[in-house]
């Protein structure tokens, strides 16, 4: 009973026989609270611990293991990432019980969270930094040209950056980038993806979005950011993008063949003043 590990017993109709001081601990519950209590009232949702029956039945009634990683949910309400590992005690006869280790592995799995936010997101300005953005793009790629649906792409570069950090630092460039940034996210969806994809340089994917409604999505972040006061020393500064525009057509064969184009377009945003949006 003074294993590091949980340990529960369960019998028939999946209520708990028995379960050591362990399991007790990570769910917060007294032995007797549990002892003969459904299982289910371990589980985030009736609906979950029906799911988890059906789905792990059969397996059990053969004969074979169960390892999985799951959500459990404490006393206090608490969820809990477990490791579990289950085996009838008889198969296929279930309700001779059914043994279950548990292992919190809650720490691991924010860790783990953590790690992967690291590892994909720009430390700067929180967006997707430069190999997710294309991690994505090429997932919203290959979706779309499966099922024959659109996208579209923006490039965005802000126009004489260079000029804005020689006169007001570098610390004020930074945070233009993240004042950009937040404005940016305000005027997307949640499933559009945006990324910083070079230094001053940023781009959109625009899911299931036509080249006409793109322009107009570029549009306006081109002009909210045109209105947006930077802090500079005493005084604000003004900055302004440039935005090349695209979208996916059937002929384009990978990501790099939309991107090509709006970058194009951008470079053509630059030669005819700036502070525009061009469609390519
Ligand atoms: P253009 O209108 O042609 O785009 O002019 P520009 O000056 O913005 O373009 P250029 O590509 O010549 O310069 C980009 C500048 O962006 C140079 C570099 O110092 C600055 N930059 C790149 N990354 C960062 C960053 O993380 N922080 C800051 N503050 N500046 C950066
Ligand atoms: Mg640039
Ligand atoms: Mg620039």
């Amino acid at each position: 009973n003074n294993t590091s590990i949980g340990i529960a017993e369960l019998k028939e109709g999946r209520t708990i026989k028995k379960v050591n001081k362990r399991a007790c601990e990570y769910f917060g519950y007294g032995e007797e609270e549990l002892t003969g209590k459904s299982v289910e009232i371990i589980h985030l949702s009736n609906k979950k611990y029906e799911e988890f029956g059906k789905k792990y039945y059969s397996t059990l009634a053969d004969g074979r293991v169960i390892e999985t990683e799951y959500q459990l949910k404490a006393k206090d309400g608490r969820i809990l990432w477990c490791s579990l590992y289950g085996k009838a005690v008889n198969p296929p006869h279930l309700d001779d019980g059914v043994i279950w280790v548990i292992a919190d592995i809650t720490e691991k799995k924010q860790m783990q969270e953590e790690l992967h936010l690291l590892a994909t997101t720009d430390s700067l300005t929180g967006v997707c930094n430069h190999r997710s953005f294309y991690d994505k793009a090429k997932d919203v790629f290959n979706r779309t040209s499966r099922y024959g649906k659109q996208f579209s792409v923006l490039m965005i570069d802000i126009d004489n950056f260079k000029q804005i950090n020689d006169t007001c630092g570098h610390d004020t460039g930074d945070n233009l980038l993240k004042k950009m940034c937040e404005n940016c996210k305000t005027l997307i969806r949640e499933i559009d993806t945006l990324g910083r994809v070079g230094g001053e340089e940023f781009s959109v994917i625009l899911e299931e979005v036509t080249k006409r409604e793109a322009m107009v999505v570029a549009e306006r972040i081109r002009k909210r950011l045109e209105n947006l006061l930077i802090d500079c020393g005493a005084g604000h500064l003004k900055f302004s993008v440039s935005i090349g525009v695209s979208g996916y057509t059937s002929d384009d064969t990978s990501f790099s063949d939309v991107i090509k184009r709006a970058d194009n377009a951008l470079y053509e945003a630059k030669r005819n003043g700036r502070n525009r949006v061009v469609f390519n």
